[in-house]
């Protein structure tokens, strides 16, 4: 099928359902401009050689200074856009260091690290192409699926190239001698798709690299960066290498055309829009992939595919067990498959071969995610075709007013959270697995306060300023820790054969709760599911099958309260004092709703008698918003309610945050607090904080667009509200921004009153 006639079919199909193509964006592929020659670059002769063979026979100037520097010494970054050499800009130095180490370099002298095995095993290929082809240099994979014998081989004459994973490292230096041994001896450390080291798996891999530093004593690690879409690349670098590295920048957008739709939703919900759209070009033999933003909507989309369009879609997505996973990922790459609803699962780069189309059912966490997103459409010597489904949301309808803002913005910036307790308590007990009896002096900060914490729970004794392990339970810390998360998981049971149950996905917690509330309709592989019990203290979900199509879904009622706060720093924004502090969350789940799945019609509303509580310590900030003068109690709840909706809206395009990075609370005295949603916290709420004067001026301008009489879901509902998107009001939000424009003073007091989440 030939673009043009993809392009009527979407277009059609869009019609068909009520809406319509609203901006169209082509994407022009830029070549990216050329260097010198392998020997202009004064490369050694072997390596040289090797280049000529591959067909290089001109460096793409961005890998030019990528060699520059890396000559210069230091560490390193690379940004530069999806298929435009970036593995070789890494590759090619390291190459030129191994042959200047001479006929017997250390060994392995780089160690690669891919987030994800699949994406190493992906690069493995291209990597020994270059390296073990031409210059006899030796490339292994070591993760967790390398069979024993295997590793054994590699601990006893290991490769000079290592490509590994966070994951592998994190354990194998807490639990393997003679990995640590291994691994002690790099002298190159790469991170390539550098810019998902950002959140709490990125605070997970500074401690990471922090202690493999530690393993390689006094010899000098050094590293380099590399990833397609980095909005903050020094910044990041420093925070995950604890060291500055020299940025060096390719051309940041993609190679080759791609035609960008802004597609806005009509009558139809976005899903049923996404999965006509899919379905209607995958009956025409094209290869494509949905996205969706949380696992219960990639699982709504591939349904109502089936069962509305008569199309099988598979479901890609965390939480279902590997091999389902792979199998996806093989079929789509030999072409078996053709039609994949993805979360951000497929946004990176595991090679799923080319898709003709991409298509986004909302507008991604990110724009960061939106061009790794698009990256994957296109095909050799045709444009790839991304659709973005934009309806009822604060941000979609921000950016529908504004097309051309859109498609200018700027990759997001990655946040750590390197004050993250959780996650550093989980690299204390690795490093006393590591290294034996700990000295806390000269330990960072956060690592001191983790074994102060340690010593709390029982975990290691402080005995004459040494931190001696209680090795049993350091184990079980690093055993059960996950570098994906920071909060705990909790196991999914099918029990519907016996009361045992059957394992089949995991969930961390908090989503648990709002996910898998007892009598929560929970989606898995397609399937519809009740859960019949939840044991946040045990850490298990027990769900059941349920027959045929489920036809309904369901919402919790739940609020979240502060039960602590310690105040780490404070500003003003105008006449707003803004606190960043450590809290302490109870959240409670007080029963649930119960609607038709397509026009949304209360079926049931179910009040538990003993609700479901569950505590955790996280960060955020909180403020007190001014008064404009509300006459009723119910106005002033009202206001505040939607102020906070609409912040953590305007929050996602100003930091990058996802859906669900942020939570909030409002109190009826105007306190509004918002917090990172991951427990120990991501840096997001960090972000909010020192911008946020930005966020008050997206908030304003999405309060002050809207036309609706007081409240919808372009402006102020939320589908995440604890309360049901009930007591909002867009005018009375819009007020206290009005007041706090204005300077109105603000009157200290204690937030008091029922919370609203
Ligand atoms: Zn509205
Ligand atoms: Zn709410």
């Amino acid at each position: 099928m030939r673009v043009q006639d993809a392009l009527a079919l979407i277009d059609s199909t869009v019609r068909s359902l009520g809406g319509r193509i609203a901006y169209r964006h082509i994407e022009e592929s830029t070549d990216p401009p050329r260097g010198p020659s392998p020997r202009e670059a004064g490369l050694p002769d072997a390596l040289a050689r090797s280049l000529e063979e591959l067909g290089i026979k001109s460096l793409y100037l961005h890998q030019y200074r990528a060699l520059e520097a890396f000559r210069a010494g230091g560490n390193l970054v690379i940004v530069s856009g999806t298929g435009t050499g970036k593995t070789e800009a890494f590759l090619i130095p390291i190459a030129e260091a191994l042959i200047r180490e001479g006929s017997t370099p250390p060994r392995p002298y780089a160690l690669i690290l891919y987030p994800t095995k699949a994406l190493a095993r992906d690069q493995l290929y291209r990597i020994k192409i270059f390296l073990e082809g031409a210059l006899g240099y030796r490339v292994e994979v070591l993760d967790g699926d390398t069979p024993q014998s295997k590793r054994e081989e590699i601990y006893i004459d290991p490769p000079h190239i290592l490509i590994s994973n966070p994951d592998m490292l994190h354990y194998g230096m807490a639990f393997s001698e003679k990995f640590r041994d291994l691994v002690s001896r790099v002298r190159v450390v790469v991170l390539d798709e550098m810019h998902v080291y950002g959140g709490v798996f990125g605070a997970h891999v500074r401690w990471i690299l922090y202690r493999l530093r530690r393993l390689a004593g006094g010899r000098r690690i050094r590293f380099i960066g590399a990833g397609a879409t980095i909005g903050n690349p020094s910044e990041l670098a420093a925070q995950l290498f604890g060291e500055s590295a020299k940025v060096v920048e390719g051309p940041r957008r993609r190679r080759g055309r791609a035609i960008h739709l802004l597609v806005e939703q009509g009558r139809a919900s976005r899903w049923t829009l996404a999965a006509a759209i899919i379905a209607s070009l995958a009956r025409q033999g094209l290869k494509v992939v949905g996205f969706a933003d949380s696992q219960q909507m990639a699982e709504l989309i591939a349904r109502i595919a089936r069962r509305s369009f008569g199309v099988q879609v598979l479901v890609h997505r965390a939480g279902l067990l590997p091999g389902e996973r792979r199998r996806i990922e093989e079929g789509l790459r030999s072409g078996d498959v053709k039609a994949v609803v993805a979360t951000s699962t497929l946004e990176l780069g595991i090679d799923i071969g080319d898709l003709d189309a991409v298509i986004m059912s909302k507008l991604p966490r990110s724009f960061s995610s939106y061009l790794q997103r698009a990256g994957r459409a296109g095909r050799r010597g045709r444009p790839g075709l991304v659709a973005t489904i934009l309806g009822d949301d604060p941000i979609e309808s921000y950016f529908l007013a504004r097309p051309r803002e859109f498609f200018s913005q700027e990759p997001d910036p990655a946040y750590i959270e390197p004050s993250n307790i959780e996650v550093a308590r989980v690299h204390a007990a690795a490093l006393m697995l590591q290294e034996g009896l700990l000295d806390p002096e000269g330990l960072p900060d956060p690592m001191q306060e983790a074994l102060e914490e340690l010593a709390r729970e029982g975990a290691a004794r402080l005995v004459e300023r040494r931190y001696y392990p209680d090795w049993r339970r350091v184990r079980g810390i690093v055993e059960n820790s996950s570098i994906r998360s920071s909060g705990p998981m909790v196991r999914i049971y099918d029990i519907s054969r016996d009361r045992r149950g059957v394992l089949i996905g995991y969930r961390e917690l908090p989503q648990a709760l709002y996910d898998l509330y007892p009598g929560a309709i929970y989606y898995h592989g397609g399937r519809g599911m009740v859960s019949v019990r939840l044991d946040v203290n045990a850490l298990r979900a027990d769900v059941r099958p349920l027959g045929g199509d489920v036809g309904f879904y369901t919402k919790p009622f739940y609020t979240v309260d502060v039960v602590a706060l310690k105040p780490l720093k404070s500003r003003y924004a105008g006449p707003v004092r803004v606190i960043y502090a450590e809290l302490i969350l109870k959240v409670i789940v007080e029963g649930y709703t119960v609607r038709e799945e397509y026009s949304g019609t209360l079926i049931n509303e179910v009040r538990y008698q003993t609700p479901l509580e569950w505590r955790y310590r996280t960060l955020g900030i909180m403020l007190k918003y001014p008064d404009p003068g509300f006459e009723k109690l119910t106005d002033a709840i009202s206001a505040y309610h939607a102020l906070e909706h609409v912040l953590i809206s305007a929050s996602k395009p100003v930091v990058g945050a996802s859906d669900t990075d942020l939570g909030g609370i409002s109190y009826p005295t105007g306190h509004i607090v918002i917090y990172d949603s991951a427990p120990g916290g991501h840096g997001a709420s960090k972000l909010v904080f020192e911008r946020l004067e930005k966020v008050h001026e997206v908030a304003r301008r999405i309060l002050s667009q809207c036309t609706c009489e007081d409240g919808c879901p372009r402006c102020v509902f939320s589908p995440y509200c604890g309360s049901g998107n009930r007591f909002l009001s867009r005018r009375g939000a819009l007020k206290v921004l009005i007041a706090v424009e204005k300077g109105i003073k603000v009157e200290p007091s204690k937030p008091r009153g029922r919370p609203l989440a």
